[in-house]
């Protein structure tokens, strides 16, 4: 970070992107101060040179920004001290997102070197990875990050014609002062961190910044399927954004990009191509991210060729609808990224008939919202805490049994899905629920479902 030179910054939040931010401001000449609350962080900060001071300690005034983990709040519920002693000194609070911006503006690489921001209530990490993969087999020169995998300082140097693509929370759009994506995709929009915005309009404003400093060349893809969406459009247009290109996978017909209910793509009223024979990105909500994608790769200057290619070879993210196997005709598909009913339903509504594993540790409401989609549902096999819970649900409206745990499970969902005649059975882990009473995290679960369906597999070859 070499526009930093000669500067004093201060780091607050010393997980991944924190110490990647220590460590690219030392590499570029800044006196750096820094503080965590974990004293191992701190350690790992002092390694890299950085001075370690509790921030009621720090010389505020000569401090020209703080950079702030996007986990530290900065309204809700209260914020955090530090907020409130960067803000009486009137020092900037910003992320490094906003860093890495500023270093390829500092370069003279504004024009060349371009980032493609994704946020969105769902479906960011799809959107982002097969934005990244699509640009990659075009050709392009990437680097995928942010709130995905590696952080933004950790991502490789800027190049003039390096493509940043970077999946953004509302947290770290928060975070962003000058921050000009080239490309600026929002997906959607539900009710969802509220704790930290404090309500929809505090949440809505923190993804509008995605926008807010958009110049004559940029594009701004929207998802406009939610009302407050078609709000958020209007106000683009009162902003002047330059260019807005609208999508939709519900009934508006007149977006830039919508696609039918078959998966068709029907661009600015003529039909396209479709997304439907794409393997890894299987119903409407994933149509949803790949038009967002289309979107916003097309506006880089690709063909629908490039696109349609790319978009084909896709491996798909591990944990979402995640494919992991075959049985004869049965299909075997990895959800456990699905720690709430409602990323369940993008899964019961793709699907059919399913041999459903859920549970785990359940959410408020539990599964009751789901009602809409037992009638796809052959059986469910229950795990975890929620099991005597959603039994109850399920009632006499679903075949279910409470297997307790995750192989077992595995097991009887493969025997019965075996006898199932449909053309494609699925067993479908979407357990609508945490998963931290069995295990440590989705990923951890998702890897135990995978490792289950290896065993069953070997079995079977072993008695067959
Ligand atoms: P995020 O990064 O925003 O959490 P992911 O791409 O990791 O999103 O997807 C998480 C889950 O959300 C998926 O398992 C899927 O069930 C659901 N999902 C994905 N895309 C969408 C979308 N466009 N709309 C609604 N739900 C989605």
């Amino acid at each position: 970070l070499n526009h930093l030179q000669g500067q004093r910054i201060g780091v607050v939040g010393l997980a991944r992107s924190g110490l990647a931010t220590v460590r690219s401001a030392i590499a570029g000449g800044a006196n750096v101060l820094a503080w965590d609350d974990r004293e191992s962080a701190r350690d790992a900060a002092a390694e890299l040179g950085a001075r370690i001071a509790e921030p009621e300690d720090w010389a505020w005034p000569e401090l020209s920004s703080l950079v702030l983990a996007p986990g530290i709040p900065l309204t809700h519920p209260e914020p955090h001290k530090v907020v409130g002693l960067a803000a009486n000194a009137a020092v900037e609070i910003i992320s490094d997102i906003e860093l890495l911006w500023r270093e390829v503006d500092a370069r003279g690489l504004g024009d060349q070197c371009r980032f493609v921001a994704i946020t969105g209530t769902n479906g960011k990490s799809t959107t982002t990875a097969l934005i990244g993969h699509v640009l990659a087999e075009a050709g392009m020169r990437v680097s995928v990050g942010g709130n995905i995998g590696r952080s933004a300082l950790d991502l490789d140097d800027p190049a003039d014609d390096r493509i940043y693509v970077l999946e953004m929370s509302s947290y770290q759009l928060d975070l962003t002062v000058r921050f000009r994506p080239h490309v600026a995709v929002w997906l959607n929009l539900t009710p969802d961190h509220l704790d930290r915005h404090g309500d929809m309009t505090g949440y809505r404003l923190a993804k509008e910044r995605i926008f807010a400093n958009m110049g004559a060349h940029d594009t701004a893809v929207l998802g406009i399927d939610e009302p407050v969406m078609e709000d958020v459009a209007a106000r683009l247009v009162e902003w002047g954004v330059p260019i807005l290109e609208t999508v939709s996978v519900e009934e508006n017909e007149g977006a830039s990009f919508f696609v039918n209910s078959e998966g068709r793509l029907i661009e600015s009223g003529e039909p396209s191509v479709s997304f439907a024979p794409l393997p890894t990105l299987r119903g409407r909500h994933n149509w949803q991210n790949a038009a967002c994608a289309y979107g916003a790769v097309r506006a880089l200057g690709l063909t629908i060729d490039q696109v349609m290619t790319g978009m084909q070879s896709f491996p798909g993210l591990a944990h979402r609808m995640e494919v992991v196997g075959r049985r004869g005709r049965v299909l075997i598909v990895n959800d456990s990224k699905a720690t709430n009913a409602d990323a369940t339903a993008k899964a019961l509504a793709t699907f059919e008939p399913i041999y459903w594993i859920a549970g785990g540790v359940p959410k408020a409401g539990g599964i009751a919202d789901l009602a809409e989609f037992f009638p796809r549902i052959a059986k469910a096999y229950l795990i975890g805490q929620a099991a005597e819970d959603f039994s109850a649900t399920l009632s006499r409206k679903v075949p279910h049994v409470i297997a307790g745990d995750l192989q077992t499970a595995v097991r009887l969902a493969a025997d019965d899905a075996a006898l199932d005649e449909a053309a494609e059975p699925v067993i479908l882990l979407s357990p609508a629920c945490a998963s931290f009473d069995q295990f440590p995290d989705f990923e951890a679960r998702g890897d135990a479902f995978r490792q289950a369906v290896n065993v069953l597999d070997r079995s079977h070859q072993e008695t067959s």
